[in-house]
């Protein structure tokens, strides 16, 4: 049989402890619960359809410099990269990809932009035209349909693969966008290329774990969010599709799945239709999903559990439901609290994130915020320290109102760019690491998960939380 050329899936070497993890959230701290990257998994079934070989580096995770994945890249005859940037090191990372693809003799080159570039059409625009090496800029990994791309390149009468704007914030190459209703079909992502003991969740059990992702986008409009900003309706993969999908993996012995969904079951009736026919299925494997506290009914709950959930991340965000109504989260306490408890009777792991430090909350705001995290007995706290994204409602604010300082966004939520109207940044980067350590180190906390260990894979994941080593 013919050898298939292959196409690489990049996660790329970083100058600094600088993580990509989807093209919607990047952290800059060193990551000890890393998990592969979403865009490069949906794109690995495209890439399969398009003809090639998908093949699989994550550089960070292997510690890899760009003359090793050199090196690693010719043990496969490649066609094709499609890699990650970050918006931080941008210029940077693109200068290192075009060096490698012309050591490879000029392969074709793909790169996942962040949402964050979406929103700066000239600066895409000036991309493209300075970068005539580069194939394409990928913004949105469900509607630019990377299987015609590339087999689009691969023909001889094919127009160069510049990419073109069709509408504002939007680039696509001619003729291969495709538009979807509100169920679409993508092809089934090749999982076993990621599959890696190292990675897990910060709430992981057992492994191997991976991700996957059956809808996309989120209308709600949380001041803060940037992920919202892609799309605002909600889209949905096909249910039968998404099953088989789950079956496969566990098939394939992944035991754990992350859904990347920004508000998984959202729209009632798919998620119902999915959560009954992923039940019967009766599969090993289980999974883990973010949502909101007003998804969560008790009868959702339920059948959740039935289908393999065993963990939920909630955005809780603060003490004070008039500062949340302000947020846009519009979640009174009374119901947070009910949800969370209902997890707990029902057997499932909660996470609450929490943001730290708007720009006119008090000491005792922060405090009564981590008082009211601690309270409502969350299995995980996710302490993050409030931050105005570019392109975000709060960031316009911040700027109109004066309260946005001169420095970078940090994506990963650990500094703020806010001038606090009560606090100095000291005192924020106090109240934040007295807040991970008041939830964390409590002698109760520490042995409730040591009690909860049930296998090696966890017993070493949580040395890896608790010592910083990626092992
Ligand atoms: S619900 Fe979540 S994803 Fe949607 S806008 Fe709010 S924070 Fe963003």
């Amino acid at each position: 049989m013919e050898q298939r050329r292959s196409f690489l899936l990049l996660d790329p070497p970083s100058s600094a402890d600088f993580c990509r993890r989807g093209s919607l959230r990047e952290k800059d701290e060193a990551q000890n619960a890393p998990f592969p990257n979403i865009d490069l998994i949906l794109l690995s079934g495209a890439v399969r359809e398009g003809g090639y070989a998908p093949t699989f580096i994550d550089a960070q995770l292997d510690r890899l410099d760009w003359n090793d994945v050199v090196e690693r890249a010719r043990e496969n005859d490649l066609a094709g990269v499609v890699s990650l940037v970050s918006s931080a090191r941008f210029d940077e990372e693109l200068r290192s990809l075009e060096r490698f693809c012309k050591e490879l003799g000029g392969i074709r080159c793909f790169v996942i932009g962040t949402i964050i570039m979406q929103q700066d059409k000239l600066r895409l625009q000036r991309i493209l035209a300075d970068n005539s090496w580069l194939d394409g800029i990928i913004l949105n990994t469900v509607e630019h349909n990377l299987t015609e791309m590339i087999r689009a390149g691969s023909g001889e009468t094919i127009e160069p693969l510049n990419i073109a704007v069709d509408r504002p914030g939007q680039l696509v190459i001619p003729d291969t966008k495709v538009t979807y209703g509100d169920s679409f079909r993508t092809p089934l992502p090749e999982h076993a290329i990621f599959k890696d003991p190292r990675y897990c969740f910060p709430q992981s059990k057992r492994g191997p774990v991976t991700c996957t992702q059956f809808s996309f986008g989120c209308p709600f409009t949380c001041e803060f969010c940037v992920d919202n900003q892609q799309y605002r309706k909600t889209l949905y993969r096909d249910v039968d599709d998404m099953v088989e999908e789950m079956v496969v993996l566990d098939a394939a012995g992944f035991r754990e799945v992350y859904f990347k969904d920004l508000t998984f079951a959202l729209k009632k009736p798919i998620a119902m239709e999915f959560l009954h026919k992923l039940a019967a299925k009766k599969l090993r494997l289980q999974w883990l999903c973010t949502t909101r506290i007003d998804v969560a009914t008790r009868e959702m709950l339920a059948l959740m559990k039935r289908a393999g959930c065993y963990g939920i991340e909630f955005g809780v965000e603060h003490a004070k439901e008039e500062k949340r109504r302000l947020l846009d989260k519009r979640i009174n306490d009374d119901r947070i609290r009910e949800v969370f408890s209902d997890c707990r009777e029902l057997g499932i792991s909660t996470t609450a994130f929490i943001m730290l430090a708007f720009e006119d909350d008090t000491e005792q705001d922060v405090r009564a915020t981590i008082r009211f995290a601690r309270s409502l007995r969350a299995s995980y706290v996710s302490f993050n320290v409030a931050t105005a994204i570019p392109g975000t409602p709060f960031w316009e604010r911040a700027k109109k109102e004066g309260f946005l300082r001169d420095v970078d966004a940090d994506f990963g939520f650990a500094r703020s760019n806010l001038k606090h109207r009560h606090l100095t940044p000291e005192q924020v980067v106090r109240l934040h690491k007295e807040a991970v350590r008041s939830f964390y180190f409590r002698p109760g906390v520490i042995l409730e998960k040591m009690l909860q260990v049930r296998s090696f894979f966890e017993l070493r994941k949580l040395f890896r939380l608790g010592t910083g080593t990626l092992s």
